[in-house]
């Protein structure tokens, strides 16, 4: 309406950018209710932001008040952030929020920059909004004695979105032997998920074995293959479906050719959980009819083998002997 206003008259340009400076100046200085409003307007222009639902737009837009205890963070305590339900911006942190028992969620502190604070159109209250998009949040009370910092945002829920903090960074491990772990490996290295793979020896009593030793049968050591994994990209039963179909697991001396108590069949489980999603598929296996001869034993000291047994089909071309992929689930 005012940029028609404007155009209509034909005013010089460079008079309408002194006059835009101006009005911003303006805003900047007198920051109550309807001023607060204007700015979010002109800033709903430069910026994506999200539909809102009617309640959404009562609170947020309107300056409304969810009834008290009735917003889906107020009891809420998980890591990680609230940002604003209507542009996203991060606004609290997990650890600033308590518990006042005041029916909305609390904070005594906010992200740096995140909150504006405004005198309420009541007169004596402070509004806080988003500093991005303007969008209202709620009130902040001083000197209340509730936490160390003395200051308590009360925040609607329907004014944020929790972010949960990422927990599943971490990598996770998967050892398995079946038959010559060179075989084992060429299968497992480029799979999906899978970050890094190490062949070696386990299960055994000796420490430090050598190949020597192992296919003389004097550490009770098994080739096997380390597996290192991002559980997000993949599972433990991904990769022990993977293993079944790689290798003869109903082969009980060894594997193809190769003879031998280093060349069982042997899924080396981490935890519990690793041991009953093994222990499912062996089922699964057993109902379609294969005599499965893997075998089940808790992981020990994994012993990286010598350097030359590493990606073996990798450095020096060709396939496994004794291993292909066949489908059985
Ligand atoms: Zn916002």
């Amino acid at each position: 309406m005012e940029n028609y206003v404007w155009t209509a008259v034909k005013v010089p340009r460079a008079f309408l950018m002194l006059l835009m400076v101006f009005v911003g100046f303006n805003q900047t200085q007198c920051q109550n209710t309807s001023n607060s409003n204007n700015s979010k307007n002109i800033k709903e222009n430069t910026m994506k932001l999200n539909p809102l639902s009617k309640e959404e737009q009562y609170v947020i837009l309107n300056k409304g008040t969810e009834r008290p205890f009735t917003g889906e963070y107020t009891d809420h305590f998980k890591k990680g952030t609230y940002v604003c339900r209507q542009c996203n911006a991060p606004l609290y942190r997990s650890d600033s929020k308590f518990h006042s028992g005041c029916g909305w969620p609390s904070f005594d502190d906010e992200i740096k920059g995140a909150v504006n604070k405004i005198p309420d159109a009541d007169g004596h209250r402070t509004e806080i909004t988003c500093a991005r998009c303007g969008g209202h949040l709620g009130h902040v009370f001083y000197g209340e004695q509730l936490t160390e910092k003395n200051t308590r945002h009360c925040v609607n829920s329907i004014s944020m979105k929790f972010v949960e903090e990422e927990t599943t960074n971490e990598l996770a491990k998967a050892v398995f032997a079946g038959g010559c772990f060179w075989g084992v490996e060429y299968y497992f290295q480029n799979a999906k998920g899978v970050i890094s793979t190490q062949v070696g020896y386990t299960g055994g009593f000796t420490e430090n074995p050598t190949y020597k030793e192992v296919c003389a049968h004097k550490t009770g050591h098994i080739e096997a293959l380390e597996v290192t994994y991002d559980p997000k990209k993949t599972t433990y039963e991904e990769l022990a479906r993977l293993f079944f179909e790689i290798h003869d697991p109903t082969q009980a001396n060894g594997q193809g050719n190769d003879i031998g108590p280093q060349y069982l069949s042997v899924i080396f489980y981490i935890d519990d959980t690793q041991k009953e999603t093994a222990e499912q598929l062996i089922q699964v296996l057993k109902d379609k009819g294969y005599n499965v001869a893997t075998q089940l034993k808790k992981a020990s000291v994994f012993w990286p083998a010598e350097d030359y047994h590493q990606q073996y089909y990798e450095k020096g071309g060709g396939t496994p002997y004794c291993h292909k992929r066949v489908s059985k689930f």
